[in-house]
């Protein structure tokens, strides 16, 4: 079982089974990392999105992935940040567990993750590597029998070097 970061665009990855999405409620698309998928995808990937009736925040929902060189999309939506009391922490670490119940549910063994929340939901990127890191690392204590790689695709050197920080540290 290996744990790794990579520095791109996650909708290229060709060494997983399935990538998440860091959509949002509607499940209807949107900017940032949910645009790049759907545009790689192709239009099917809404079709069948629109079939699920939307995502709670925290909770996963998979989609196969179309023209993506994966196997499926699982969708999850994290906090908007709001200062942090608002419980954001929970509800990102619930998109991580959630995720990754989502992937061993398909036996996608190979799952890649964004950064999540911290593009347009403006989550600190430090502090949303601790808690991504930490509840991965967590949910492998009961289920690393699952999975063989469990990787973040980050989009920019800022947040590479966020995540790399936390796990070295
Ligand atoms: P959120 O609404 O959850 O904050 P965003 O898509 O706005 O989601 O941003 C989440 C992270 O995804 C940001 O670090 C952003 O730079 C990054 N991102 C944007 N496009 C891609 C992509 N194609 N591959 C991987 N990460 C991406």
């Amino acid at each position: 079982m290996e744990i790794k970061l990579v520095l791109g665009d996650i909708t290229r990855l060709t060494d997983v089974d399935a990538i998440v999405n860091a959509a949002n409620n509607s499940l209807l698309g949107g900017g940032g990392v949910d645009g790049a998928i759907h545009r790689a995808a192709g239009p099917e990937l809404l079709e069948e999105c629109r079939t699920l009736n939307g995502c709670a925040t925290g909770e996963a929902k998979t989609t196969k992935a179309y023209n993506l060189p994966c196997r499926y999309v699982i969708h999850t939506v994290g906090p908007i940040w709001h200062g942090g009391s608002s419980n954001e922490a929970s509800l990102l670490a619930d998109c991580y567990r959630n995720s990754l119940i989502e992937a061993q549910k398909n036996g996608a063994r190979r799952v890649a993750f964004p950064s999540i929340s911290t593009g347009v939901y403006g989550y600190p990127v430090d502090k949303a590597a601790e808690v991504a890191i930490k509840t991965v690392k967590d949910v492998l204590r009961s289920m690393s029998s699952s999975f063989d790689l469990i990787e973040w695709c980050l989009f920019d050197n800022r947040t590479y070097n966020a995540y790399e920080t936390v796990l070295k540290g």
